[in-house]
């Protein structure tokens, strides 16, 4: 889940997910419920552990899949961008205003064995989102992997809310991961035999929903929904496509939220600890490179600690 970043906003809705929370678990209670990739995507990692993935990778080029991953200068973005990297995958590395960091990643992901470029592109733009794919292309030739990480919030009460801070959540958080969908089908479609993955980083208040996050709510279930739909659409085509819906994940934002709050927030998470970013990467490792995830699509997977169940 994500807040905004303004603190006052953060207390309110941190003040919600607790309560929103609660009502979820007190109704679940109540009910008694409680490169060689063109021929197969997890290529040469099949048997290997982790740890021998990386010795293997660092004595050759890298020739892994090509991984394009929204947003990954920083946060979970970058988390996803370092594993997949450090498994020997090719990845583009976009960022919208923070080159230096992007740079970073990319440098971080060199000396881990893999391959990376940084492609600065607004992905809730048709016209650069068409660009950041050509550079995919230009630099690696094919593109096997895509991660829509990208994601903002403009956080107010519903009523409150201005249609520019609506437009802008849903333009990106949710258009921008059909567009970024709809150019990475297209290039893996022309690959024969098509082979590739996608990965849609929701929320788990695309699920629950959340007061003061009218847009940033309907933009994470429109994923969950979206990410249906080309499973559907692209299962017989051999694309799978899941969702990841993080819970509270160790960042700049919930850092601003303070002890007590975060005290609040703790007794609501069954693990009793915020996620960290590589919590989401490994779980995109998975969906993105294991040979066991081929069978799996459609799907939202919760990495909260238990929050939402
Ligand atoms: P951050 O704010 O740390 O990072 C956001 C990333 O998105 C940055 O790399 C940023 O690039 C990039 N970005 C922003 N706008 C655009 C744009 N228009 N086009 C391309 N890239 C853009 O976010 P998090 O790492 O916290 O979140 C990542 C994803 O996870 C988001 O989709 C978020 O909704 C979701 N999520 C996060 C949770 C959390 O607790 N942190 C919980 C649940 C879901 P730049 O650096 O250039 O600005």
């Amino acid at each position: 889940m994500a807040f905004s970043v303004r603190a006052s906003s953060s207390a309110h809705l941190a003040r919600n997910v607790v309560s929103n929370a609660r009502s979820s678990l007190a109704s679940k209670r109540s009910n008694g419920m409680g490169k060689k990739v063109s021929q197969s995507i997890p290529f040469r990692f099949q048997s290997m552990s982790s740890t021998s993935r990386k010795s293997s990778v660092t004595v050759q080029a890298a020739d892994g899949p090509v991984c394009v991953v929204t947003g990954a200068s920083r946060g979970i973005g970058a988390a996803i961008a370092t594993q997949l990297g450090a498994q020997g995958c090719r990845v583009v590395v976009n960022y919208a205003a923070s080159s230096g960091p992007a740079e970073e990643v990319c440098k971080t992901i060199k000396a881990s064995g893999g391959d990376a470029i940084a492609v600065q592109a607004n992905v809730a733009k048709q016209d650069e989102v068409d660009a950041l794919f050509k550079a995919a292309v230009d630099a690696f030739g094919e593109v096997n992997v895509l991660v829509n990480n990208a994601g903002i919030t403009r956080d107010t009460l519903m009523m409150r809310m201005k249609l520019a801070q609506w437009q802008e959540v849903i333009d990106l958080n949710l258009t921008g991961v059909f567009l970024c969908t709809q150019a990475a089908c297209k290039i893996m479609g022309k690959k024969k035999p098509v082979k590739g993955r996608i990965i849609n980083i929701t929320s788990v208040v695309g699920v629950t929903g959340n007061a003061g996050q009218a847009n940033y709510s309907a933009a994470k279930a429109g994923v969950i929904g979206l990410t249906k739909t080309v499973a559907r659409e692209y299962a017989g085509r051999n694309i799978q496509c899941n969702a990841i819906a993080p819970g509270f994940i160790a960042s700049d934002m919930t850092a601003e939220l303070g002890p007590e709050i975060e005290a609040k927030i703790l007794t609501t998470i069954p693990a009793g600890k915020y996620g960290q970013p590589e919590d989401i990467a490994g779980m995109v490792r998975f969906l993105a490179l294991d040979p066991a995830a081929a069978y799996v699509t459609g799907q939202t997977i919760h990495v909260d600690g238990g929050m939402v169940m």
